[in-house]
């Protein structure tokens, strides 16, 4: 039995139920039919533009909680990618 275990970051969108069934049709007759999924979601991330630091979007504001800039989106929440195969 295969184990696939992939990360999706919040912003690409992607359900995990949705992902499941989707895998299962490109999984067909592949290594990895019957294979089970497993999701690790990455919260989305701003990135500041006066001091670089990461920090996770408020609610209604792009605001820096370290020194009060403006957030813009970053590369984090966007991941979407395979992370391990395991066979149990
Ligand atoms: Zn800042």
């Amino acid at each position: 039995m295969l184990k696939v275990n992939m990360v999706i970051g919040d912003y690409s969108g992607y359900v995990g139920e949705a992902m499941q069934t989707y895998f299962g049709i490109i999984a067909e007759g592949t290594l990895c039919e019957g294979a089970s999924l497993e999701f690790t979601k990455v919260e989305p991330k701003l990135r500041c533009t006066e001091c670089g630091r990461l920090f996770k979007k408020q609610l209604l504001t792009f605001e820096c909680p370290y020194c009060g800039g403006q957030g813009e989106q970053s590369e984090v929440g966007k991941e979407f990618y395979i992370d391990t195969i395991e066979i149990e």
